[in-house]
């Protein structure tokens, strides 16, 4: 043979007991069969798009880069083994991800999916896939009745869930939506970009594909664009491997290098991501300018209960509403160390507002109709210190408050009509910033209860 790749699989880092290892292990030790004979510690990268083969009638193991790449190899087998899921494949981005998943439904068929869903995805399912003959319907998949009621017997091929929701996090029942589906004889896939596999492992929940955008906590480095689709059964994935190398969207194998380096510290930047996510959830939960918060993590969470179900942690992202445009920008504008970027997961934290970014796709009267409020802020924590997050938060916040006429010291809507009905303003509000500060270690204290690592501590 004209490589090493043909070996069983190798090395200390597919030891029997493989599967009973914790994530955080499995992470650094990843499984694979692609046989590196120098031992590297870094993945090796094969930056080639063409290989040499052996003779003029038969084909090598690699042939062209497209079709296959040892590096993506590497990085798929460790996914799939990561995910419980029998292949991954690994593609440029996660919209080349969910429009492989669409490809697998044919012209007259249709897709059901949410109704709070990531911008992308929502734009492509409204304005690519009917071109291709596929009907979509979007339903609030938080009621299991409506996504009984939307699937079309005979004719829903395609059960696309996402949980938490993106922006709203909400929480939708990914193993009794995997069973209508299959009732119906449709496939669930489950877009996990927001729990990723550390978090939430959706085939083990009864799903047929797990997509997840590697942009987020794979890359964790805001450098790399990517998305992964992990496959439950043979028939299904080799559709899937069809498509990938059909449409030419499979992953570079120097992105491939780059989420493979991601990979060894997912655990670690998730777990420091969503332990400060906890944090400055329980500090915008208190926080007078707050209306609503969307947090997976608050045990006053309406889908809490299946979340921590079905997931391990809260997740390092959250939204929240101020019940003001003016106010919510203020809030973004004014952070210093939370960047104004779309996407999340990286190891710095971001800050936007959805309906004038990632969701500016959906038309506004469609995004009123779901019930995105063009004032929601999204948070991604990052892995800084969180006494500097929340600092760095809370003078923004303080500035908010003065924009919209709260006094700081009281916390007390005076004229400011947008922030008027409010339950929080009713209270005796304890706003100012000092205040606030000092609560901080108070809670950190409540935090440890939120953080829902130490309750659910299941080994992946
Ligand atoms: C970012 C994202 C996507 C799209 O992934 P890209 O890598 O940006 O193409 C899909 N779904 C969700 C929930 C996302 O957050």
């Amino acid at each position: 043979m004209a490589n090493n790749m043909d070996h069983d699989p190798s090395t200390a880092s597919t030891s029997d007991n493989w599967s009973q290892l914790d994530v955080a292990t499995k992470l650094v030790h990843g499984k694979s069969s692609v046989v590196d004979p120098y031992g590297s510690s870094g993945a090796p990268l094969w930056q080639t798009a063409t290989f040499a083969q052996p003779s003029a009638t038969t084909f090598g193991e690699y042939d062209y880069t497209r079709s296959g790449n040892p590096t993506r190899t590497i990085l798929e087998e460790q996914l799939a083994a990561l995910e419980g899921g029998d292949r991954a494949f690994c593609f440029t981005s996660g919209m080349a991800a969910i429009a492989v998943v669409c490809k697998l439904v044919s012209s007259g068929e249709h897709i059901l999916a949410g109704e709070d869903i990531y911008g992308g995805t929502s734009r492509l399912l409204s304005q690519v896939v009917p071109t291709a003959g596929v009907s979509v319907s979007n339903v609030d998949m938080t009621d299991l009745e409506s996504v009984q009621r939307g699937i079309i017997p005979g004719r829903t091929k395609l059960v696309l869930v996402e949980s938490p929701t993106n922006p709203r996090m909400q929480i939708c029942d990914i193993k009794a939506i995997a069973d209508m589906a299959h009732a119906a004889g449709a496939i669930c896939c489950v877009d996990n970009s927001i729990m990723a596999p550390v978090f939430q492992r959706p085939i083990d929940l009864g799903a047929d594909m797990s997509m997840t955008s590697g942009t987020k906590y794979i890359g964790g480095h805001g450098d790399v664009t990517m998305g992964v689709l992990t496959i439950k059964g043979q028939e299904l994935a080799k559709r899937v491997y069809f498509l990938q190398n059909a449409e030419g969207a499979g992953l570079a194998p120097f992105d491939c290098w780059l989420a493979l380096r991601g990979l060894k510290t997912m655990s670690l930047r998730m777990e420091r991501s969503a332990e400060n996510c906890a944090k400055l959830a329980a500090y915008l939960s208190r926080h007078p300018l707050v209306r609503k918060i969307n947090y997976a993590g608050l045990p006053d969470h309406p889908g809490y209960d299946i979340h921590v179900g079905q997931a391990t942690s809260g997740g390092a992202l959250l939204s929240f509403e101020t019940g003001s445009v003016e106010a919510s920008k203020v809030i973004v504008e004014e952070t210093k160390l939370f960047k104004i970027t779309v996407s999340f997961g990286n190891v710095n934290s971001l800050i936007s507002l959805p309906c004038y970014m990632s969701h500016a796709s959906i038309p506004a009267e469609v995004r009123a109709a779901r019930g995105l409020p063009d004032d929601l802020v999204r948070i991604s924590a990052g892995i800084e210190h969180v006494d500097d997050l929340i600092a760095d938060l809370d003078q923004a916040m303080l500035k908010a408050m003065v924009k919209v006429g709260m006094k700081p010291e009281t916390g007390k809507a005076e004229h400011d009509n947008a922030l008027e009905g409010s339950q929080k303003h009713d209270n005796a509000l304890e706003g100012s910033q000092k205040h606030l500060l000092l609560r901080i270690k108070e809670l950190e204290e409540q935090v440890r209860e939120l953080t829902m690592s130490g309750k659910h501590g299941n080994r992946h």
